[in-house]
């Protein structure tokens, strides 16, 4: 397989080429040339256990890696001690026909872990091929920065510099991150707020010389492989809850990026029978507006709403790229021409363009939710199955049972467990949830890191002082 970029302007690469960059060179996104075929395969993967399934969809995709070599990176990720139980990701029945998926047995408690454990092990492993080294830079609001961390500890020829608003994550968010302490991990609580974060890695990577010499790289979510891992358990969660293979079912999924539902518009366009795509949003409704109305309209910071599901707070879909590109027919100069306008002017708009009218073939169906919405589906799920949910995938469930199409199994994605929003739980149903075990006392573990103010140059200057194989 070799990968493009959405806006025209790469040299087609192969998987171990692209899995450590960030954005294609000319500023798109990286896409495989085409996506491979799964509609013949359903019957031989349905009793698969999860790294089977891992290696049979991921193999075609990252062809470049020896089979052995990429059997070895999935068996060694996707275990019970790792995930929590032999499915990985369990289903739960939430009421006739309405299952919950978990995706957030891992470490870190959140569904980035899927992926990111994924990628941790695939970075260590190109990096020793390569004889390179790398260090990771980020920013994070909760939960990417703990479960890049928690892939990466330990890893050899890897480090990762996390920024985080100093105070502004949850207790127990800021005690995964800050009770690490492994030598290739720093965290860096800024005083300032997430998007203060976010542009101090956005200045570093823009210093070319700083990025190069000291081996800056990323894990934010356009990367590729974070993305392929995660269309694994859309297939898993398919098979889960059908008994053949020519049943449909709908997936509902709370968005922020786009990168988990865009995995399982990837699945979809490889033949898995999803007939309907639930994409929820909160607030933050970027991608619903788009969707009903054909307009893409990037909020500006001051209009982004901070939310009790902050890992969905955007401002823009990072992937949603990737979508469009199929959505105009895979011409990335009709990309290049829509990103500019979104640049120039903050949005564009699709809505008198057949491609509007085509997106019904893409399967999508869209809602938003409140903060009253979140609380109320918590209650509502709590009362009806004793199951707690957090609060992001509340915003799932509420969406995805008023959109879905009845006849059909509804899966809804689980994409935090409740112990990380501990708050809102409370505010809910006046109760704590439950911790996982080895989690009870998670904030009284003494804290690694330090804190800085909003300074890019002292920012660069702890790297520089503390970064992997500087020159
Ligand atoms: C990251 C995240 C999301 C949003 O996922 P995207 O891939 O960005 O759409 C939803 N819920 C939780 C708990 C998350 O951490």
């Amino acid at each position: 397989m070799h990968y493009v970029s959405t806006r025209g302007g790469m040299a087609p690469r192969p998987f171990t080429e692209v899995l450590i960059e960030g954005l294609a060179p000319d500023g798109g996104l990286i896409i495989p040339e085409s996506y491979p075929s799964a509609a013949d395969k359903l019957a031989e993967w349905r009793p698969l256990s999860y790294p089977e399934l891992a290696f049979a969809i991921l193999s075609p995709l990252a062809d470049d890696v020896p089979a052995a070599d990429l059997r070895q990176l999935i068996d060694r990720t996707y275990t019970p001690e790792n995930f929590g139980s032999v499915d990985i990701t369990p289903v739960k029945p939430l009421g006739e026909a309405v299952y919950l998926l978990g995706l957030s047995y891992g470490p870190t408690l959140a569904f980035k872990d899927m992926a990111m454990q994924l990628l941790g092990n695939l970075f260590e492993y190109v990096l020793a091929k390569t004889g390179q080294c790398l260090n990771i830079l980020g920013a994070t609001s909760g939960d990417t920065g703990s479960s890049a961390e928690y892939a990466m500890r330990g890893k050899r020829n890897v480090s990762v510099f996390m920024l985080s608003p100093h105070g502004k994550m949850s207790p127990f968010q800021t005690a995964q991150m800050f009770s690490l302490d492994e030598p290739n991990i720093f965290n860096i609580a800024v005083r300032g707020v997430f998007d203060d974060c976010q542009d101090i890695v956005k200045a570093v990577s823009n210093d070319a010389e700083f990025k190069r010499r000291y081996r800056i790289g990323t894990v934010n979510s356009i990367n590729w492989a974070r993305v392929a891992a995660q269309i694994v358990y859309y297939f898993k969660a398919y098979f889960a809850v059908t008994q053949t293979n020519d049943e449909e079912i709908a997936v509902a999924v709370p968005s922020g990026n786009f990168g988990n539902i865009l995995a399982g518009h990837i699945a979809r366009q490889m033949g898995l029978p999803i007939r309907q795509l639930i994409l929820a949003t909160n607030e933050n409704n970027v991608l619903d507006e788009f969707f009903r109305t054909g307009v893409y309209r990037a909020r500006s910071r001051e209009q982004v709403m901070h939310t009790s599901s902050p890992s969905m707070d955007i401002s823009k879909a990072s992937n949603f790229e990737r979508f469009v590109f199929d959505a105009v027919g895979r011409d990335p100069a009709i990309i290049h021409d829509l990103w500019r306008q979104l640049d120039d002017q903050g949005f564009f708009d699709l809505s008198g363009s057949v491609y509007f009218r085509d997106l019904e073939r893409f399967g999508f169906s869209t809602g938003a939710s409140t903060h009253a919405d979140r609380l109320a589906t918590i209650r509502r799920v709590y009362e009806d199955t004793g199951v707690i949910i957090d609060t992001h995938t509340a915003d799932g469930v509420k969406v995805g049972l008023e959109q879905r199409q009845m006849g059909i199994p509804l899966i809804c994605l689980e994409t935090a467990l409740p112990a990380k929003f501990e708050e809102s739980i409370v505010a809910a149903l006046g109760r704590k949830p439950d911790r996982p075990a080895g989690y009870e006392a998670i904030e009284a573990k003494p804290q690694h890191g330090v804190v800085m103010d909003v300074d890019v140059a002292a920012v660069q200057g702890y790297i520089a002082e503390h970064a992997l194989g500087v020159e």
